[in-house]
C-alpha cells in the first residue's frame, strides 16, 4: 500500500496522502491486533534457543538405530543424543530426568497450577533415532534462505531433486528458510524435528511463567524406526495420563488412525549337498523362493507402489537364501483389521501356485501382530485431537486429521493402554535423503505444542 504519484493539483495531492497514510495507519494496526490476538503468542518471551537452532545441533548426532539388534538401544550412538537431552533437560529445571537401561530418556516439568491435579498430565514423545534405510552420518544441514518456489536441487547430489511435483506444499513455503540434507544423507528431521520443537516448547514455558499449564511428561525414544522397546516403556512411573507423539509430516497433519500391522515369513525348505555331488540328490529352496516373488506383480495387485491413501498393500522386503532353507518377510498393511486376513489368504494362493510347481519344496507360512490401528481406542478420546485441532488454529494453522501409512510409538502405547495420537512437526520426505522441514514449520508446531498444554489447563477436569 502505498501513496500514489502526485497528480498536478497540489493541494488535493496532501489531502489525499494524508487520507492514504491515515487508512494506512488504522490497516497497520489492525493487522498488529489480529496477529496478536489470533496468535496469542505477541507477549511471550522468546525461548534462549530457538527450535531451528535446536534443529541444527540435534541433526549433527548420528543416531541410525540398526535393524537387527540383541539389545536396546540398537546402536550405541543413540546414547549420545540421549545424555545430551539429559543434560539440556535438567537445566532447563525439568525434573525426574533419567535414562532408563533401554535408552529411554524420561522427564517431568511440573505444572504451574495453583492445583495441578485438576489437569491430567499430558506426556509428549518424540525418537531420537534416524532410519536405518539412509546414513545418518556427519548430516550437512542446508539452509536455503528465503525460498523464491521451484525445484530445490541438492548440491552435493544433483541428481538428488526436491520438486514442487512430488512435494506440493512448498508452495506454502515461499519466503520460509527451508532446511535440508546435502543429497548425500537423510536429514533427520524424522525425529530430531519433534525433540527440538519439544525442548524449545519446554524453553519457552520456562521463560513465561505466566502461560499456565498442568503436569507435562516427556519422553524421548530409541529405536522407534526399528520397533523399538516401547514394551518397556514406563508407562506407570512416567505417569502421563494421555499422550501425543510429535512425529508427523506437514504442518496440520494430526493423527489418531494408524496401520494394523502383521509380519509374514515364508519359509521353504529344500535339500541341501555337497554341489560336486548333488546330481539327483540337491533340492535348492532359493528356486521356488524366486518363484514365490516372480508372482506377485500378477497376483498381489496392493503393493507400496501401488497404493496411497487408505489403501492397505502386502509388502516382501527381506529375503534369506541358501539351498537349505530360505526366508522371505512380508509386511502386510491395512487400516481395516478384516484387511489383513484377507492379505493372509492372498499370499496363500501364492504360496499354493509356488508348491504346485514346487512340489518337493516344503512352504511354510506363519505370522505375528504388530500393532493394531489406534483408532480402535482413540475414537473414545475425541479431546485428544479436537485439543490439537484447536491449538493448531490458535497458532494460524488449519488442521485436520489423516491417517498414517506407518505405525508410531503411539500406535504401542495405544494398544498398552496409553492413548497416544500423533501430531506434526513440520517435516517432509522421511527416510530419504530428501528430507526437509523449513524455520515455519518448527516455529509452528512448537507454538501449537505451547498452545495444546495452555488449552489442556483452560480446560481442566478428566
Ligand atoms: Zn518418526
Amino acid at each position: 500500500m502505498v501513496c500514489a504519484a502526485p497528480p498536478a493539483n497540489a493541494g488535493g495531492t496532501d489531502l489525499n496522502c494524508q487520507l492514504c497514510m491515515f487508512t494506512m495507519k488504522i490497516f497497520v494496526s489492525l493487522v498488529l491486533l489480529s496477529v496478536a490476538f489470533t496468535t496469542g503468542f505477541a507477549q511471550t518471551k522468546p525461548p534462549t534457543e530457538s527450535a531451528m537452532d535446536r534443529f541444527l545441533r540435534y541433526v549433527k548426532i548420528d543416531t541410525q538405530s540398526a535393524e537387527v539388534a540383541e539389545k536396546y538401544p540398537s546402536t550405541e550412538k543413540q546414547l549420545v543424543l540421549a545424555r545430551l537431552l539429559e543434560t539440556e533437560l535438567k537445566a532447563l529445571g525439568v525434573q525426574k530426568v533419567r535414562i532408563s537401561d533401554e535408552g529411554i530418556v524420561y522427564g517431568m516439568v511440573p505444572g504451574n497450577l495453583p492445583d495441578n491435579s485438576n489437569v491430567p498430565t499430558i506426556g509428549f514423545i518424540a525418537h531420537m533415532d534416524t532410519s536405518p534405510a539412509v546414513s545418518g552420518a556427519n548430516v550437512n544441514a542446508i539452509i536455503h534462505k528465503n525460498y523464491q518456489g521451484g525445484d530445490i536441487v541438492l548440491p552435493n547430489d544433483k541428481t538428488q531433486i526436491i520438486t514442487v511435483a512430488q512435494n506440493p506444499d512448498l508452495k506454502n513455503l515461499i519466503g520460509d528458510d527451508i532446511i535440508t540434507a546435502d543429497g548425500t544423507t537423510l536429514l533427520g528431521s524424522d525425529d530430531k524435528s519433534g525433540i527440538a520443537e519439544l525442548m524449545t516448547m519446554i524453553d519457552i514455558l520456562k521463560q513465561n511463567p505466566t502461560i499456565k499449564h498442568g503436569n507435562i511428561a516427556i519422553a524421548f525414544t530409541p529405536d522407534e524406526e526399528v520397533g523399538g522397546p516401547m514394551d518397556k516403556f514406563d508407562i506407570k512411573g512416567w505417569g502421563a495420563k494421555f499422550a501425543y507423539t510429535v512425529d508427523g509430516e506437514q504442518l496440520g497433519d494430526i493423527s489418531n488412525e494408524t496401520w494394523s500391522a502383521r509380519t509374514a515369513t515364508v519359509t521353504f525348505g529344500g535339500r541341501s549337498t555337497h554341489p560336486g555331488t548333488a546330481k539327483g540328490i540337491m533340492i535348492n529352496s532359493a528356486y521356488a523362493a524366486g518363484d514365490f516373488l516372480a508372482r506377485f506383480p500378477e497376483m498381489i495387485p496392493n503393493r507400496p507402489e501401488t497404493t496411497a491413501g487408505r489403501e492397505g498393500f502386502i509388502h516382501p522386503y527381506s529375503t534369506a537364501m541358501s539351498e537349505e532353507t530360505s526366508t522371505i518377510k512380508i509386511l502386510l498393511r491395512d487400516f481395516d483389521i478384516t484387511g489383513l486376513a484377507a492379505q493372509e489368504e492372498a499370499v496363500k494362493k501364492v504360496i499354493a501356485e509356488t508348491q504346485k510347481k514346487y512340489p518337493n519344496v516344503k512352504i511354510d507360512y506363519k505370522s505375528e501382530l504388530g500393532y493394531l490401528n489406534m483408532k480402535e481406542v482413540l475414537k473414545d478420546y475425541p479431546q485428544l485431537t479436537d485439543y490439537a485441532i484447536e491449538a493448531s488454529k490458535r497458532a494460524g494453522i488449519v488442521a485436520g486429521l489423516r491417517p498414517i501409512r506407518g505405525g508410531t510409538d503411539g500406535s504401542r502405547l495405544t494398544a498398552l493402554g496409553l492413548p497416544t495420537p500423533n501430531l506434526f512437526t513440520g517435516g517432509h520426505n522421511f527416510h530419504g535423503k530428501l528430507e526437509f522441514n523449513s524455520r515455519k514449520g518448527l516455529e509452528k508446531s512448537t507454538e501449537m505444542l505451547v498452545n495444546l498444554v495452555q488449552i489442556w489447563a483452560e480446560k481442566g477436569g478428566k
